[in-house]
């Protein structure tokens, strides 16, 4: 009995009747709790009434046999025993398949769905809870539109006849409303007979590889752009070094040359025509040593207490040459009183280059507006042309280091350098700048800076 129910028998022959305690049936019921490991029982007895029967079977034995034991019976009883000892181990190991393969559908990390061939849910594992909020209880026996995204009824069309769609992108609706993006497989599920019965579907998460991957394309394009831009930058540096450089050597040779004969009129125009270049060029080597000081962080203010017209009036007569080359008029009332504690140079510099950029990109006889005005507790300078304006989708560009847009097909002169500075600067002091520009009806920068100090009011000393 011990080694019976110990599970060392595949197979035990048992009289009813035993010696001890234990008879035929106590051994069956015994035997029958050890469910898949039990052996196979058949009871040996004399009694062959019906009712008697019915006990030996019902107390767990498989099969019975009659005494006197006929040898041939025997035999064949032992026969089927074991055909159907086989049979349960076959069906033992299958169901122990299937579990395991449940098992690794539950706790797969992939979200695993099953459907019907019309598309209703029949299965939900825990990855799919976790993905897309929803309980098994709440999925199962929707239909699998609840997720949308895709063109389902193609894609069940598609499993229907047999094809699976693999690796599919796509886009889905959590419960909570987030969207997620997924890649699904579909693939048909068909019975032992090969009869398509239903679809599975694999997902997985993949937002945060796509958030990267758009990242990264992201990156790569602005390195792209930012070599291109070097690259043109390299080649407008090379002229607009060459070109003072040029004109430094060529007057200079000539002074050389003809320094006896020259006229002092034509002498002093052309020392004028050196001075010009040369400044041209500290100008430039200014810029470049602003930006490498901006971008090492090492841009120091030197705030003072200013009148403000008399800065806009001294950047104003520092580009009213070049306005007067281009015809363009200067206009706008800058009768502005009081001061405020700013950087003078920087805002200045600021002024000069918005102003520098208004008339180098008007039209000849062109028109350049300059208003200023105290708001609160900044000051608002504002500069504004009515030509030719940036368009929309580079308005953000404009202000990086050696961007220029070229409108038009116009090639212009400048290094890229200037309205990157200008914002530089205007942030340095806690102020923003803004554009606002149309093709073809101008741009106007505004730049708000706090006024610093107390803001009184103090009349201009300047002209
Ligand atoms: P630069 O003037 O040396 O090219 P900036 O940084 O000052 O460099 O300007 C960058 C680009 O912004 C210019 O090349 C031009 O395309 C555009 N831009 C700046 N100001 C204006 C303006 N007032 N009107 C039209 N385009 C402008």
């Amino acid at each position: 009995m011990a080694r019976a129910s110990r599970g060392r028998y595949q197979l035990v022959l048992a009289d009813w009747v035993l010696p001890g305690e234990v008879d035929g049936l106590a051994l069956c019921r015994r035997v029958r709790e050890m469910r898949d490991e039990r052996p196979h029982v058949i009871v040996l007895t004399v009694r062959d009434r019906p009712e008697e029967i019915e006990q030996v079977l019902q107390a767990g034995a498989d099969d019975y046999l009659p005494k006197p034991l006929l040898p041939r019976l025997v035999k064949t009883r032992i026969q089927v025993a074991e055909w159907q000892l086989a049979e349960r181990l076959a069906r033992v190991e299958a169901e122990a398949a299937r579990a395991r393969l449940a098992s690794v559908v539950e706790f797969s990390d992939d979200a695993i769905v099953t459907m019907t061939l019309d598309g209703t849910i029949t299965d939900w594992n825990c990855a799919a809870e976790a993905l897309f909020g929803h309980s098994a209880e709440e999925a199962v026996g929707q239909h699998v539109s609840m997720l949308d995204g895709d063109p389902v009824e193609e894609i069940l069309d598609c499993v229907r006849r047999g094809m699976p769609v693999r690796h599919m992108e796509a886009v889905r609706h959590r419960k909570d409303g987030e969207i997620i993006e997924v890649s699904v497989t579909f693939s048909p599920i068909r019975d032992r007979a090969g009869k398509l019965t239903g679809v599975s579907s694999i997902l997985r998460d993949i937002s945060e590889a796509k958030r990267h991957e758009r990242e990264l394309r992201a990156a790569w394009k602005a390195a792209a752009r930012a070599n291109q831009a070097k690259t043109a930058f390299l080649s407008s540096m090379s002229h607009e070094v060459r070109t003072p450089l040029n004109a430094i050597v060529g007057f200079s040779d000539l002074l050389l040359a003809e320094r006896d004969s020259m006229d002092p009129a034509t002498m002093h125009g052309t020392i004028e025509n050196v001075s010009v270049a040369a400044s041209d060029l500290l100008k430039l080597a200014d810029e470049m040593l602003d930006l490498a000081r901006i971008e090492a962080g090492r841009l120091a203010l030197h705030p003072e207490e200013f009148l403000v017209a008399d800065v806009i009036r001294n950047a104003i007569s520092i580009v009213s040459h070049q306005a007067l080359r281009k015809e363009v008029r200067l206009v706008g009332p800058i009768a502005l009183e009081g001061d405020m504690v700013a950087d003078p140079a920087r805002v200045r510099q600021i002024l000069f280059n918005l102003l520098t950029n208004a008339i180098k990109f008007s039209p000849v006889g062109g028109e350049v507006r300059i208003d200023v005005e105290r708001a609160s507790d900044a000051i608002v300078l504002a500069v504004g042309d009515l030509d030719p304006g940036i368009p929309a989708e580079d308005i953000e560009r404009i202000f990086q280091p050696f961007e220029q847009v070229n409108v038009g097909g116009r090639a212009r002169e400048g290094t890229g350098l200037g309205l990157a500075i200008v914002r530089e600067l205007v942030h340095a002091h806690g102020g923003r700048i803004h554009v606002s520009s149309a093709l073809g009806q101008g741009s106007r920068f505004v730049v708000t800076l706090p006024q610093g100090g107390r803001g009184e009011t103090r009349r201009s000393t300047g002209p």
